[in-house]
């Protein structure tokens, strides 16, 4: 079960000394990931992806065109797409990264985005054609991801025209909201433990 352990054992913990303190953030982070991998799965049923899917909380912040580091080109003519996404999808570990404690400002758009690259990399079938129709393998995702711009991949191009519309049909699935409320739940969690640990052990 998710947080099974109280506030006042995870203070505990974080005195005792630092490295302890850090492990009971992973152990955090992994209980939440483990719980949102549940509900991320069970939204993948509900769309024909296939559920092997993980979801990864990891503390931090990112934006995936800043991860992915595509060199920036201004092309006469041609407009950037926009860069709100704040997660990233790993295709060899088939993994959605997700940051706390500030999470996704649209975890909803996120998640979709998200989504989106692992139909494009899972789904060879007819079966998602109405998730995706762009489709490739991990290793041509890092040919185009050494040769072209964020921008300019095809991966991100649909993903970028297609996130909203998927976001408005994840909202429909009730493990849709459990999943946002999940995210809210690890989110506090991860502030009190980071809360505490600059209290016991912050400069
Ligand atoms: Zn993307």
């Amino acid at each position: 079960m998710v947080s099974s352990m109280s506030s006042e054992n995870i203070i505990n913990k974080i005195a005792s000394n630092p490295l302890d303190g850090v492990l009971e953030l992973l152990k955090i982070l992994n209980e939440y990931s483990a719980k949102l991998t549940e509900l991320a799965k069970a939204i993948c049923r509900n769309l024909n992806l296939t559920e092997d899917l993980r979801i990864t909380l990891f503390f931090g912040r990112l934006y995936e065109h800043e991860v992915e580091k595509g060199p920036l080109v201004e092309v006469k003519g041609v407009g950037i797409i926009r860069r709100d996404i704040e997660g990233l999808y790993d295709p060899k570990r088939k993994a959605i990264m997700l940051p706390v404690p500030d999470p996704p400002r649209d975890i909803c758009t996120t998640l979709a985005h998200e989504l989106m690259h692992h139909c494009q990399y899972t789904c060879h079938t007819n079966v998602c054609r109405s998730i995706c129709e762009y489709w490739l393998s991990p290793e041509e995702g890092d040919e185009i991801r050494r040769q072209i711009p964020y921008d300019f991949r095809p991966h991100e191009i649909e993903a970028y025209s297609k996130d909203k519309n998927l976001c408005s049909k994840l909202k429909e699935f009730k493990e849709y909201s459990e999943f946002e409320n999940t995210m809210i739940n690890a989110v506090n969690k991860v502030k009190q433990w980071l809360t505490a640990f600059i209290l016991l052990h912050g400069p």
